[in-house]
Formats: C-alpha cells, sequence, structure tokens
C-alpha cells in the first residue's frame, strides 16, 4: 500500500463495547474506524459514511444484523459495501441466511484477532480492487475523461432528477472537423495527441461543478449540463468551440481554418414522460450534422 492512497474505512456493530474493542484490535492501524451499538445507529453511520467494509453483529437488541443487512443491500448508495456478519451462532441455516442476504462472510465468536485481522485486510484490499477496476470502467482510457459508459449512465441519472425537479438539462455533441484528413497529414499517433488536448481543453473549459464531459466516440465529446437552460448551455458550448481553436493545433489540410476546430450541436429540455435521454442525444446530433453542412467550426441548437 502507498501513502497516497486514502485511507480505508471500518464499520464496527455490535452492542458489546468489549466486543467491539476486541475488534478495534483486528484492525490494521492504516484504517480508519467507526463504531455503531445498535442496528439505528449503524444504518445512519453506514448512509452518511458510505465504510469500505462493515463488521456486523447479528444478534443485537432492537434491530438485529439481518434487518441491517437487507436494508444496506436494498440502497443503491450502501448495496456495494461488503458485509462480515460477526456471530455466536452455529447453525449452518443462520450462516446460509446471511450469506444469501448479501453478506460476504462470516467471523465467529469468540474472535481471534490474528485470523480477523488477515480476513479484514483481504477484504479491504479486494474492495479496494472492486472501485479501482469500477472507477476504470467509466473512463477512456486515452483521453482519462469520462467515457460512453459513463455518459450512458449519467445522462439516465440527470434525467430522472430534472424530471423530479422540474429543472433544464441540456446536452451537446461536439466532433473536431476534418479528423480523418488530419490522421491523414500527421499520422494516427499525432491524431491520438491532439483527441487528448482537445479533452482536456473541454474539461478545462467547464465552468460548473455540475458541467460534465465525456469522449461518446472517436472524436466525439459530450457535455452534459444539468439545471442549464439552453442559453446557458448555448453560450458555455461556443466558448468551449473557441477554447479549442485557440489551442492553435495546426491543421494544414483543413478546409476550415489552418488549425484544429470543433461543431457542436446543442439540446435542452424539461424531461417529461414523453421523451427520454436518448431523444436529447438524436436532438443534438441533428443540430450537429447542421453544424456541420453550415460550414463547421460553429454551434448550433435543436430546431
Ligand atoms: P467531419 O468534419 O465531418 O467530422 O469529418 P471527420 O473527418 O472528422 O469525420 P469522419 O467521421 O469522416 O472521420 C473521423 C476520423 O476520426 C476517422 C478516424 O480514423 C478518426 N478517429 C476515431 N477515433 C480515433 C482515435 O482514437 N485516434 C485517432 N488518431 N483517430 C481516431
Ligand atoms: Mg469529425
Ligand atoms: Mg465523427
Amino acid at each position: 500500500m502507498t501513502e497516497s492512497l486514502p485511507k480505508s474505512q471500518l464499520l464496527i456493530v455490535d452492542d458489546h463495547p468489549e466486543n467491539i474493542l476486541l475488534l478495534m484490535e483486528s484492525v490494521d492501524e492504516d484504517c480508519a474506524v467507526l463504531v455503531a451499538k445498535d442496528g439505528e445507529k449503524a444504518l445512519e453511520q453506514a448512509f452518511r459514511h458510505r465504510p469500505d467494509l462493515i463488521l456486523l453483529d447479528v444478534m443485537m437488541p432492537g434491530m438485529d444484523g439481518f434487518e441491517v443487512c437487507s436494508i444496506l443491500k436494498a440502497d443503491e448508495r450502501t448495496k456495494q459495501i461488503p458485509i462480515i456478519f460477526i456471530t455466536a451462532m452455529r447453525d449452518a441455516d443462520a450462516e446460509e441466511k446471511g450469506l444469501k442476504l448479501g453478506a460476504i462472510d462470516f467471523i465467529r465468536k469468540p474472535i481471534n484477532p490474528g485470523v480477523t485481522q488477515v480476513r479484514i485486510r483481504n477484504h479491504l484490499n479486494l474492495q479496494r480492487k472492486t472501485g479501482l477496476l469500477e472507477a476504470l470502467s467509466l473512463l477512456d482510457g486515452l483521453t482519462e475523461i469520462h467515457n460512453r459508459r459513463w455518459l450512458d449512465e449519467a445522462l439516465t441519472r440527470e434525467w430522472m432528477r430534472a424530471r423530479r425537479s422540474g429543472s433544464p438539462l441540456s446536452l451537446a455533441i461536439l466532433d473536431i472537423d476534418h479528423f480523418k484528413d488530419y490522421n491523414d497529414t500527421y499520422g494516427h499517433a499525432q491524431g491520438d495527441q491532439c483527441l487528448i488536448r482537445v479533452a482536456r481543453r473541454l474539461r478545462a473549459g467547464l465552468k460548473r461543478h455540475s458541467d460534465r464531459v465525456a469522449r461518446y466516440g472517436g472524436e466525439e465529446f459530450v457535455i452534459l449540463a444539468p439545471d442549464t437552460p439552453e442559453d446557458a448551455a448555448f453560450h458555455l458550448v461556443e466558448t468551449l468551440v473557441e477554447a479549442v481553436a485557440g489551442l492553435g493545433i495546426p491543421h494544414e489540410t483543413s478546409p476550415v481554418a489552418d488549425c484544429v476546430t470543433i461543431s457542436a450541436g446543442v439540446a435542452s429540455t424539461v424531461p417529461n414522460e414523453h421523451e427520454c435521454g436518448i431523444d436529447l442525444l438524436k436532438r443534438a446530433d441533428a443540430a450537429l450534422y447542421q453544424a456541420k453542412s453550415a460550414g463547421r467550426h460553429r454551434v448550433l441548437r435543436s430546431s
């Protein structure tokens, strides 16, 4: 483990303080520990802090461990968190029930700190790797901005959020002009460098934390701007189109300019039941097509 990795966070849930102390002995020093003495507090801590691993006592007064596990596994925010049950029970039925509820492992009382330490370490390592893989699966390998899979998920998420709140959602598709000619002139490797520079310039040019950019395809990018009406989105994309030209990446075979330029189509809506996110993409794509036909290096809005 290197210094730069964030600390893992562990939640220990047990109604007996002596068990909590015993379990804390099994936790490596580079791990932050949260504690809860009953089911309600456990849920509160889990939702607030989203720990990397939960050690959960089965038998507690009030809400028992099985119930806590069911609630956490049914919630989008917490269902990925691995849960290890801690139990004095010996019967296989209880173990089967816990595993079927989604627990990843069982640790038996009396607690053996050495064995428990290794198990906690193994599960935290696995969780860290899973998290890393998930994050990588949403990034574009070349430009290191979000990829199309991320965009598909984000668009669905933002569409639903905007529908609930009644706020406008804007989206733009941006495409590099005459990029095939760029590759033919300067070579594919130089083309890749151009894509990286354009992607980073787009990301740097976003105005709000909620504005996001993804690489949608080869030389196509999508900007997703929640809570943004059409005029504001149009203005944002205009500044991005100029920012990319402002990079001054030479493109001597482009009929549009002597440097790399992009064209864009913008579409906005207040989401309703008659449309979906894909419709917004289609409208932005149609506007992009118009922008290309009208001479490139410009933004148009969907009609
Ligand atoms: P237009 O102005 O109409 O958009 O023309 P264009 O040449 O940009 O569009 P076209 O769709 O004809 O060509 C896109 C080019 O983008 C072709 C393809 O080789 C290139 N491309 C797609 N992905 C990559 C990539 O990852 N790296 C590089 N270097 N080139 C790519
Ligand atoms: Mg193109
Ligand atoms: Mg294209």
